[in-house]
């Protein structure tokens, strides 16, 4: 035998692989795989389901179904959009199949009472459930009834120019190499660790996931659909073990880095206590005990601070800046938008300048001579604290002597970015302690597993006197209820928000949705006074109308969700959300606890849009009932995935191929111990297990 057939898979090319030339190559390296192992871990997202016939009846949108029927009727609907629209029937239930390509002889041969088999997605119509452009193939009615194709049909994550076809093929090929010689691919993970999880070993575990029997039955079909299969929580579980492999490397990491001991004197830190109009919860004393113990430490310390909306995060950021300023160092605190930006500066303006600190604000938009000014005063350490956005990532942001950084709702910037900023440490090359502070509130073990490398304090405990938030749900069709709702509780003195959202990303179309509402309110609202807040506003225009807003200068604020981070106006206490359906229930939560923040009692309306799927009633009803972050944070990941909901997958952070440690927690929690037994016991197995499944990715070898 050559060779080449021998050689470990992690050193095959995939160009060794038949039809694979150069640009093939390209492509494959853009989905990571390199290597034959690689493309061995280049595991099917999902299934399609060929297995079954549906019946008519049982059809939820968003499913990919077999489905089989007649024909009862076909036609031409003219609309805005020329569409082909064949309705079948099984007896149970009905479906419309929407076709807005077709030739005529398509047409003809949709005649009425015609069997009818077609795969494809389900979603919801206008009248009903219908699946456009689905697949047709031959009904099989003389088949038993109730089986169809059987096989699950892998789909593989894909890039443009590369088919699901060549992805088949070419596993193929890797399949087969594993199974001519199994010893190309070591398995890094011990026998041992596996065997008392009754996990099966890893080559049959790949075989399996790739090529999933053809005689499979229903139990192992939905196995493998719901991702609770042995063989999947076999690699789920590798992933894992890798993932804390690699965080607790970068942990150790740390250690032998060196950061300025911020010891302070507590007299500004006294004196911001002794001024403040309320007592600390004890959650925020014992959060600021643990970050003052870690800033004392000559080595950084890099600590998530999470807390629920409103537990009040910001005056514990302000406690360990004050003692970074005793200290004699200063302080970046970075917020994901100008508008929490600007904030931010008037809370700790409002804290710190009776202190005589100086505190620089820094905006993308600052530009020319005042932007050079300000650097200056950052660069010669006159400013004590900068607040800004992204702009302080910048390479031209020189601090004198940075020994803190703080970075609020950590999910909207990248690890690249919180790398840029540790590197703006102290002229002795020293690193700044690193606090990020976030109000996705997500439960305990899975910060273990997905942020391992960071130490975690939570604020459980919210401030004394808060209310829970009345929620209700109404149909849009009460629209002009509600709008009457608006203007008694204004009129009796409330302030309120009006928040519009649209599915498009588009900020322009957002501004566009928000004005034409203000539009409208103010015509039907002339009492009332109305501001208008979106991102399209520039600083100038929307600093004001915030400012008069917080000052109870209008009493109804319409905006986009622009407002959903930190915006504090304790007097605000009714809410309405349009289109909540469209938004996550994070998202959501976030919204919502705009209001609420007060001793009045706060309401908000989720303004939706009939009918809403089943899906979208259960996350508003999960809003309606829970008001705990870390509650609809739980329901959250349970329903939509971890990756979705901590928006991982943007900020180009830690992100699992299949594992979810949510889902997955008990696995979780073994990955952590067996991470460790692996570290103690095959200390040599570490890197190339953690090559296997994070090799690629750059953000890993840093700390
Ligand atoms: P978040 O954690 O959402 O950033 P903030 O820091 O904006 O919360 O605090 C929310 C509001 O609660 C602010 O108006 C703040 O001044 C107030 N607050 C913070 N701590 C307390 C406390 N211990 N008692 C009463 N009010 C508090
Ligand atoms: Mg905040």
């Amino acid at each position: 035998m050559a060779a080449s057939s021998i050689a470990a898979l992690d050193q095959t090319s995939v160009e060794q692989l038949k039809g694979v030339g150069p640009r093939l190559a390209e492509r494959l390296q853009r989905l990571g795989v390199l290597t034959v192992q690689d493309l061995l871990f280049h595991l099917p997202l999902r299934y399609q389901d060929r297995t079954r016939l549906r019946p008519l009846d049982t059809l939820v949108a968003g499913e990919e179904v077999l489905v089989e029927g007649w024909i009862s009727d076909a036609r031409i609907a003219q609309g805005r959009r020329r569409s082909l629209k064949v309705r079948l029937e099984d007896g149970r239930g009905a479906l419309l199949l929407r076709f807005f390509h077709f030739a005529r002889a398509q047409v003809e041969a949709m005649q009425p009472g015609r069997p009818l088999r077609c795969f494809g997605e389900v979603r919801q119509g206008p009248q009903m459930l219908e699946i456009v452009h689905p697949e047709l193939l031959a009904a099989e009615t003389d088949e038993a009834a109730g089986s169809g194709h059987s096989t699950l049909t892998p789909i593989y994550p894909a890039t443009e120019g590369l088919q699901q076809a060549s992805l088949r093929t070419l596993t193929e090929q890797a399949l087969e190499r594993l199974q001519r010689d199994p010893a190309a691919l070591v398995d890094w993970v011990p026998d041992a660790l596996t065997a008392p999880l009754r996990l099966p070993a890893l080559a049959d575990a790949l075989l399996l996931l790739h090529r999933p029997p053809a005689d499979a039955g229903p139990e192992l079909v939905q196995a493998l659909l719901e991702r609770t299969h042995p063989a999947f929580l076999r690699l789920a579980f590798d992933e894992m073990v890798a993932h804390q492999l690699a965080l607790r490397r970068l942990r150790r990491a740390r250690r032998d880095q060196r950061a300025p001991v911020l010891m302070g004197d507590d007299a500004w830190r006294g004196r911001l206590r002794a001024a403040l109009p309320f007592a600390l919860t004890g959650a925020q004393e014992r959060v600021i005990a643990e970050i003052a113990a870690d800033l004392r430490q000559p080595h950084p310390m890099t600590r998530l601070l999470l807390g629920d909306v409103g537990s009040g995060k910001t005056i514990v950021a302000a406690m360990a800046i004050l003692q970074a300023v005793e200290a004699g160092f200063q302080v970046a605190f970075m917020a994901p938008t100008e508008l929490l930006g600007e904030q931010h500066r008037q809370s700790l303006c409002g804290w710190l300048e009776p202190l005589g600190i100086e505190l620089a604000w820094l905006a993308g938009r600052h530009a020319g001579a005042e932007r050079t000014a300000i650097l200056e005063r950052i660069g010669s350490g006159a400013a004590r604290v900068v607040v800004g956005t992204h702009a302080l990532f910048q390479a031209e942001v020189r601090f004198a002597e940075l020994g803190l950084a703080i970075i609020d709702e950590q999910h909207r910037f990248g690890v690249h970015q919180r790398l840029q900023l540790r590197d703006k440490g102290d002229r002795s090359g020293r690193l700044p302690h690193q606090l990020i502070m976030t109000a996705t509130p997500i439960p305990r073990s899975l910060a273990m597993s997905i942020y391992g490398d960071l130490d975690l304090s939570e604020l459980d405990e919210l401030p004394p006197g808060r209310q829970p938030v009345k929620t209700v749900a109404l149909p849009d069709s009460r629209r002009d209820e509600v709008i009457e709702r608006v203007q008694a509780s204004c009129i009796g003195g409330r302030q309120a928000y009006w928040v519009c959202t649209l599915v498009e990303e588009s900020e322009a179309l957002q501004a566009q949705a928000a004005e034409a509402t203000a539009a409208d309110l103010q015509a039907r609202l002339p009492d009332l006074r109305i501001g208008l807040v979106h991102g399209r506003l520039k600083a100038q225009e929307r600093v004001p109308v915030m400012a008069a807003f917080k000052a109870g200068e209008l009493d109804l604020l319409v905006a986009t969700t622009v407002i959903e981070v930190g915006v504090d106006v304790p007097k605000a206490s009714l809410m309405i959300i349009e289109n909540p359906e469209r938004l996550g229930l994070a998202q959501l939560h976030q919204l919502r606890g705009r209001v609420g923040r007060g001793a009045e009692e706060s309401a908000c309306v989720l303004l939706y849009q009939a009918p809403l799927t089943r899906a979208a009633r259960e996350r508003l009803d999960i809003l309606r009932r829970e008001s705990s972050g870390f509650r609809i944070a739980e329901a959250d990941l349970r329903m939509r995935g971890a990756g979705e909901v901590l928006g991982t997958r943007q900020a180009g952070s830690i992100q699992f191929r299949l594992a979810d440690p949510m889902r997955d927690s008990a696995l979780a929690q073994a990955a952590r111990r067996s991470a460790d037994e692996l570290l103690a016991r095959w200390p040599e197995n570490v890197e190339p297990l953690v090559r296997r499944w994070l090799g690629q990715r750059d953000d890993y070898g840093q700390v």
